[in-house]
């Protein structure tokens, strides 16, 4: 699939597209990302991409010429018709759902907002889907797009090695939507805290069902709305709501 990301801060990318686990799909092909910055294209001496806004106030706002015109370019790069996305305090909050629907598809247009945003008609012509990353306001859509980037490379197949697989990952709608449960490694006692004992037993089957219950308990205790949502799926098993009644208030003796 195929990421363009519309950018007056291409530079910010670079490290990282070239770090970590997730550099395996940028760097393999899964996910192709390409930058462009909107003042290759923008006219005149100074190449200007942002103005004063009408009306007065503070701030520049983004011209929509030099967006189109990158726009021009990257359709005649990768043909028409892929989804163009702007990153907007205004926008649907990102989701795993939103996520897995990106991790396969086609790819889309990143485009990021700096100043104080973006031209209005520019939106109105162009922009198929706005997407925010939380209730607050950064100083531009960059990140944002690292973010979904970032989330849609690491559900590539062969992205993660086994080491670090997404199986236990929180969100994932093979476990029923839940969160993650809580991860140990060496060594056994730290500080006089132990490792929960059945994770040392190699009793895989016992092991597998501490991991639920942890995951039903965490999610009942952090995220009661994930469980109302696997409850009205029927994800949940007599076993699983019995953990849950017996956990009560999120008092469960397991955490
Ligand atoms: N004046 C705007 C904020 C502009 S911030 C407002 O108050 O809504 C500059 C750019 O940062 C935005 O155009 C957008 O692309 C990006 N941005 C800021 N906060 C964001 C968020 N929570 N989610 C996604 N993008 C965001």
């Amino acid at each position: 699939m195929r990421f363009d990301v519309v950018t007056l801060f291409p530079e910010l990318f670079a490290p990282f597209l070239t770090t970590g686990i997730t550099r395996r799909a940028f760097g393999s092909g899964a996910v192709d990302v390409y930058l462009f910055n909107p003042r290759e294209v923008a006219v005149g001496n100074y190449r200007r991409v942002d103005d004063r806004p009408f009306g007065g106030g503070p701030g520049m706002v983004m011209m929509a010429e030099p967006l189109q015109k990158t726009l021009e370019v990257i359709d005649a790069q990768r043909g028409r018709g892929a989804p163009v996305v702007l990153f907007s305090p205004i926008g649907q909050r990102l989701d795993h759902g939103m996520v897995q629907s990106l991790a396969s598809g086609d790819g889309a247009v990143l485009v990021c907002g700096r100043y104080e945003g973006v031209d209005q008609r520019f939106i109105d012509a162009h922009v198929d889907v706005q997407i925010s990353i939380g209730d607050f306001v950064l100083s531009g859509g960059e990140l944002p797009a690292m973010v979904l980037l970032d989330a849609v490379a690491r559900l590539q197949p062969d992205v993660l090695g086994d080491a670090d697989s997404h199986h236990f990952d929180s969100f994932n709608p093979a476990l029923d939507g839940l969160l993650d449960c809580p991860h140990y490694t060496r060594p056994e006692a730290w500080e006089g805290r132990a490792v929960p004992e059945v994770l040392l037993s190699g009793h895989h089957v016992n092991i597998a069902r501490w991991r639920r219950d942890q995951q039903l308990c965490f999610t009942a205790r952090h995220r009661p709305d994930l469980i109302a949502a696997a409850r009205a799926a029927g994800r949940l098993s007599a076993k699983d709501e019995a953990v849950l009644a017996k956990d009560g208030a999120g008092k469960n003796e397991l955490l």
